[in-house]
């Protein structure tokens, strides 16, 4: 039997020991301080619709009596609130569960899953939707979270650009990998953004979209899930104008890499 830590002999081994420890409390010490940004983000974003509520609850009871005219309006912009505070709560909980979780990983046709996602999203989308090379394609995954990944790009897609533009949703076989590709017509993002969408919280432009209504997780979800399935997420320019969002899934059997650890 080989011991776990070997017992450093040599001056370089202590260093490197040393070295390795040093890693090991640095990355902790990010990853909390990641914990406690999240938590303060999170609590700011809720923050704001509970004082907009609260200040028209108020309004309500000192002015609605003498003037129920305004009370329509309160009530509409509670109820929006109370719906922003409920889609974020959700990601949050969809967030943590993923942080925590393991998905049930297993073959499956990805132009089935595909096909009936996109059959959905054409009942929501308000863009004419697009699709090209979706053919029976095995991939090793999970279904389930994969179609929660193309919605969550959809939706952004229509989100985010000209209602007048096609969205397509595109498969593309390559030696390695399968890739999903999600392409619109929108503004694109700027090279600057494009490492940064992903993280937590992070929007390109907070007031416009405040407007459009995001809460910033939309993509820290989605780039859980594709780590959970193995696969990888990178954004590219649209030409002439819009983003492409490229989620690949590699190709490899489950088991003819270190998959199993
Ligand atoms: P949000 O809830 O704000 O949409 P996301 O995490 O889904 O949050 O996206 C992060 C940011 O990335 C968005 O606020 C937006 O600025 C930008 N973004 C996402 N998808 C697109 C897209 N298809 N076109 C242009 N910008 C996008």
């Amino acid at each position: 039997t080989k011991a776990i830590l070997p017992v450093p002999t040599q001056p370089s081994e202590v260093t490197e020991l040393a070295h390795s420890f040093n890693t090991l409390l640095t990355t902790i010490n990010d990853h909390a301080s990641q914990e406690r940004e999240f938590i303060s983000n999170a609590a700011h974003e809720l923050r704001t619709p509970i004082a907009a509520i609260r200040g028209h609850v108020r309004l309500i009871e000192r002015r609605g009596a003498e003037h129920p005219e305004i009370i329509p309006r309160s009530v509409k912009f509670i109820d929006d609130e109370s719906q922003r505070m409920q889609k974020l709560v959700n990601s949050l909980l969809t967030l943590s569960r993923a942080d925590r979780g393991t998905l049930q990983l297993d073959y499956f046709d990805l132009a089935e899953a595909l096909n009936e996602t996109v059959e959905e999203e054409r009942t929501v989308l308000k863009q004419p939707l697009e699709v090209a090379g979706v053919v029976s394609t095995v991939i090793y995954g999970n279904a389930e979270s994969v179609q929660q990944i193309v919605a969550a790009l959809l939706d952004n897609a229509g989100k985010y650009s000209p209602v007048d533009q096609p969205i397509t949703v595109r498969l593309v076989k390559t030696a390695t990998a399968v890739q999903l590709q999600v392409v619109d017509h929108g503004p694109g993002i700027a090279d600057v953004d494009k490492s940064h969408i992903f993280e937590r919280f992070y929007r390109v432009d907070s007031a416009r979209t405040r407007q459009i209504g995001g809460t910033g997780l939309g993509l820290a979800i989605v780039a859980q899930l594709v780590a959970l399935n193995r696969a990888t997420i990178t954004v590219q320019d649209n030409h002439p104008q819009g983003s492409q969002f490229i989620v690949a899934f590699p190709l490899s059997q489950p088991n003819s890499d270190k998959l199993s650890d």
